[in-house]
């Protein structure tokens, strides 16, 4: 059914990254006067000219046909936010705390807080973000309004997508009024047949922990399964075809390669880990810590996959990494396996130089010592090996024929499973793939 617009409620989306721009945007989509917030002051002045501060597809026409007709206004006060708001939704980051598993809640707290003391009576506070269990009611404790949980499910690529056609929405209450709220807030979407869990907050919270958890136990689960595959010479995209066939196990997200990342998935997972150990629960999700090590594993995999292809060792030879960001049609490079591969392979001496279609700059901020180049054939001139990292469907198209002109050996490491591996053999290509015979 199409998503038609709503009685409008005033919202607030405090923290503006990838998912908070993405809401703030869909929500005056649909109908409501939308004021996004962000301490980034370079970010929050991108968004109100109109321009996306990150690569996400459709968002930038969203973004700005929503700033034209004034329902989405951007601002960095957070007592503008209070004072304007009915329902606050929080989406800042909760980022893997540095040396430890645990989620960084400082972020979530810090904007609780500075709502705590302007906010208009009966508004209703909502968080986004995803947070280990028991936030929600810690957080109700240091504020005079009402607190739910509504965690997001959406995919970077497909933002804008699953924000206006989720899958199912997912709300945690502690009253009706607060669920109708929300349903109001949502109308759109509930009226076009979205199926709606009303549940309390601490549920909520951990609807979202454990759908990642399971996300991530299918990769590294058929991951585990390609280090079986590379031990037999079985191949392991035949075996996840045909286990997929089975309705009960489907065949998304069953494609073996390098693993996950992300800004979300490993972070969630690990977070998930040190909360149930804080409840005495370690037992519980220890399986987590074998799916985290399966992940960490196929890159090294790669590593000595491309190593092996080079004679053995790294030093003064040239490598070409296709692919930066985590995943493709993104822009995000947060733990990204792609980037993980490349320093480790630079770290053993090679010269390392990266292509990706929307990655270069996140990634050259943060790894100024790879090289990185604005073509797919030019990233791969000179090379003794090529390693595809990130599934964009431009290195699909890339053809084997004339990389083989510019290159200096012809090897491939296929870490995706996404290239037609025959046509770079028939090319001339010496080619590894993950979970797959040598051919
Ligand atoms: P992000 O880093 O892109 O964005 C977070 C934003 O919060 C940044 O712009 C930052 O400047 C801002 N911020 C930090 N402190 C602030 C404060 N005190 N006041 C206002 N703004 C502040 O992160 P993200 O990817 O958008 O993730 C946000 C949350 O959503 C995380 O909990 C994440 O796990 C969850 N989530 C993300 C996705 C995704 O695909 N990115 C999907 C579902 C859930």
């Amino acid at each position: 059914a199409e998503i038609r617009e709503v009685e409008k409620s005033s919202l607030t989306v405090i923290g503006t990254g990838y998912l908070g721009a993405v809401h703030a945007a869909c929500m005056a989509e649909i109908g409501h006067e939308v004021l996004g917030v962000d301490v980034d002051e370079a970010k929050i002045a991108a968004l109100a000219e109109g321009r996306a501060p990150f690569f996400e597809p459709g968002f930038p026409e969203v973004l700005k046909r929503n700033l034209e007709n004034g329902r989405l206004r951007f601002t960095t006060s957070l007592a503008e936010a209070a004072a304007f708001g009915d329902v606050h939704f929080v989406c800042v980051g909760t980022p893997q705390q540095p040396g430890s598993h645990a989620a960084d809640l400082r972020y979530v707290d810090a904007v609780v807080d500075g709502l705590a003391p302007h906010l208009r009576p009966g508004a209703l506070v909502v968080g986004k973000s995803t947070v280990p269990v028991g936030t929600a009611s810690r957080l109700a404790e240091r504020i005079d309004a009402e607190l739910a949980w509504n965690p997001e499910f959406l995919r970077e690529g497909f933002a804008v997508e699953d924000t206006l056609r989720p899958d199912r929405l997912v709300v945690g209450v502690t009253s009706p009024s607060a669920e109708q709220v929300l349903r109001d807030v949502y109308a759109p979407m509930l009226a076009a047949g979205t199926p709606w869990v009303s549940t309390d907050p601490a549920t909520a919270e951990l609807v979202k922990v454990a759908a990642n958890s399971f996300l991530a136990t299918k990769i590294s689960f058929i991951n585990a399964m390609a280090e079986i595959c590379e031990a037999t010479g079985a191949d392991v995209t035949t075996l996840a075809a045909a286990i997929g066939y089975d309705v009960r196990i489907g065949d998304k997200f069953l494609r073996a390669g390098v693993g996950f990342g992300g800004g979300c998935l490993p972070k969630d997972i690990r977070a998930f880990r040190h909360r149930a150990a804080e409840l005495g629960l370690e037992e519980s999700v220890r399986f987590l810590h074998e799916v985290d090590a399966i992940n960490l594993r196929r890159r090294d995999r790669a590593v000595s996959l491309a190593r092996e292809l080079v004679g053995g060792s790294f030093a003064g030879r040239s490598v070409a990494v296709l692919g930066a960001t985590f995943k493709p049609d993104s822009d995000d490079i947060r733990d990204s396996p792609a980037l993980a591969v490349a320093n480790a392979i630079r770290a053993e001496g090679a010269r390392v130089t990266v292509h990706d279609p929307q990655g270069i700059d996140n990634a050259r901020a943060v790894h100024p010592d790879l090289d990185y180049s604005p073509g797919a054939q030019k990233a791969c001139e000179g090379a003794h090996v090529v390693v595809h990292l990130t599934e964009w469907s431009e290195y699909r198209d890339l053809d084997p024929v004339k990389l083989a002109e510019v290159v200096h050996g012809r090897a491939l490491v296929d870490a995706r499973n996404a290239l037609d591996l025959a046509a770079w053999r028939a090319a001339g290509w010496e080619v590894r793939a993950l979970g797959r015979p040598r051919a």
